[in-house]
């Protein structure tokens, strides 16, 4: 049945933590002298962090990295930003900025109101206030082992920003994806990132979470990685704050006789390409099928990456059938995709029916790509069938609220003798106490 088949797909696609390849036995070997899960590796690198402070850091870095840092170098020096965005090209930048501009548009529109309620109570006034402000110090994680993601500093950073946070740390490995990379580095002074370590994986984490020699603890730490950083986030979770746990890219395309055969191969292979990657096409329209079939073949054989993106799709992708469209809405909702791309004329129609989904594409010219670089909402959204419960980063998560509660002295008399009943049930006397003694109080 399809959910048997999406369960397949998920449990194929999610690496998880206590899974040993033996490729990943081999290195651990190597590096810690035995056979470890990536889970007890990432164990140990938060434990030897947290005891061991900017040592074990730059242990690590040098270990798994193979870069040699000091506590002077793993910090971008303000030359090393200049430098930089003087190498770039001035295209480059006005994109950036473009692209910033367009992040902070949306993010700024989407930030919470504070709400106030004000209510008469026995001849006084309650009045009861929620209030937003932004945390003081995040941490954001970018990654670089395999790839250079200057759209990943946007997409997490300029949200953060948005909301206020007064101090944003960076952290990315020390690469030439990352920390040694012209980009990124750029795009980081572009928009007024100044904080930026050398540093990936757990240690990178955890150095933010309990905060080492030179790198100070944060409150939230958000942002994709590998497994590594997926798995020390959840270790790390209850010390700080995190946004979500991060699985490998994918797309459900829902589409009718409108849609294009050939946009829809492009959107599920731009999935694949991220290898591991998820394409999934579900319809009711059964000759797109095989039309979509014939396209993926034609795409593939003129791309790039196009043997790696084949068999991510062969391996992670499907074809679907549905019987009709609330079918395929049903099937969509339980799979609760990262991406979801309605191929539809009326794609609003569709909209109404589905309710789990990171991000959705409308109609037959807005493929993920924009969502992923430049129109506005961040590109890190929630994966693995987590939209269920999940959100995609938003300026919103950077943000704290505290109820504010305020009585005079007959409002208070008013809710008197409720608080009085449910202190009685719990046996919290004191409870009580603390109201019947401004009730009885005659110096005011
Ligand atoms: P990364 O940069 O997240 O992590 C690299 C670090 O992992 C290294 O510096 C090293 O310290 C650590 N590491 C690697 N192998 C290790 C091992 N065997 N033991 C212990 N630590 C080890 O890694 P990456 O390769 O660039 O992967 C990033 C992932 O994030 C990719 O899957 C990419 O598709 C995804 N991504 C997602 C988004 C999004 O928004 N969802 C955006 C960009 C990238």
């Amino acid at each position: 049945s399809a959910t048997e088949l999406f369960q397949q797909l998920r449990d194929k696609l999610s690496p998880r933590g206590d899974v040993v390849s033996e490729a990943g036995r081999q290195r651990t070997i190597e590096l810690f002298g035995e056979a470890l899960s990536p889970r007890e590796v990432v164990q140990r690198i938060c434990e030897d962090v947290r005891e061991k402070g900017l040592d074990a850091v730059l242990d690590y870095t040098a270990r798994l990295d193979g870069k040699q840092l000091t506590p002077g170098t793993i910090r971008v020096r303000p030359e090393e930003f200049e430098a930089a965005t003087k190498a770039v090209s001035p295209e480059f930048l006005q994109t950036v900025r473009r692209i910033r501009d367009n992040v902070t548009e949306f993010q700024a529109a989407v930030l919470p109101v504070d709400a106030k309620v004000t209510r008469s109570l026995n001849g006084g006034t309650v009045e009861l206030r929620q209030r937003h402000l932004p945390m003081k110090r995040v941490g954001i994680c970018v990654p670089g082992g395999a790839a250079a993601y200057p759209s990943t500093v946007l997409m997490t950073a300029v949200p953060a920003k948005t909301a206020g946070v007064p101090e944003i740390a960076i952290v990315v490995p020390p690469t030439d994806f990352g920390g040694y990379n012209d980009d990124m580095l750029a795009t980081c002074h572009e928009i007024g990132i100044t904080e930026v370590y050398r540093v990936g994986g757990a240690q990178a984490v955890a150095a933010m979470a309990y905060g080492v020699d030179g790198i100070d603890r944060v409150d939230k730490i958000v942002g994709p990685g590998n497994l590594f950083v997926a798995l020390a986030k959840q270790r790390v979770f209850g010390d700080v704050d995190i946004d979500s746990i991060a699985g490998p890219s994918e797309v459900i395309v829902l589409a009718d006789e409108t849609a294009r055969p050939d946009f829809i191969a492009a959107d599920l292979i731009s999935q694949a390409e991220h290898s591991p990657g998820s394409g999934v096409l579900i319809t009711w329209h059964q000759p797109l099928i095989e039309q979509v079939r014939a396209a993926l073949q034609t795409q593939l054989a003129k791309l790039q990456r196009g043997d790696l993106a084949g068999r991510c799709l062969e391996d992670y992708g499907a074809l679907i059938l549905a019987r009709n469209a609330d079918e395929a809405a049903e099937l969509t909702d339980r799979l609760a995709p990262e991406h979801l791309h309605i191929s539809m004329d009326d794609a609003e129609s569709m909209l109404s029916k589905i309710q789990n989904a990171g991000a959705i594409f409308m109609g037959h010219f807005t493929p993920v790509a924009l969502g992923d670089y430049i129109a506005g909402p961040s590109h890190v959204l929630p994966t693995g069938g987590t939209a269920r419960f999940a959100n995609g980063l938003a300026s919103t998560d950077f943000m704290k609220r505290s109820s504010v509660i305020c009585y005079d002295q007959a409002a208070l008399e008013g809710d008197a003798k409720s608080v009085r009943l449910i202190a009685e049930k719990e046996g919290l006397t004191a409870h009580s106490a603390s109201v019947d003694i401004r009730l009885n109080s005659t110096e005011n």
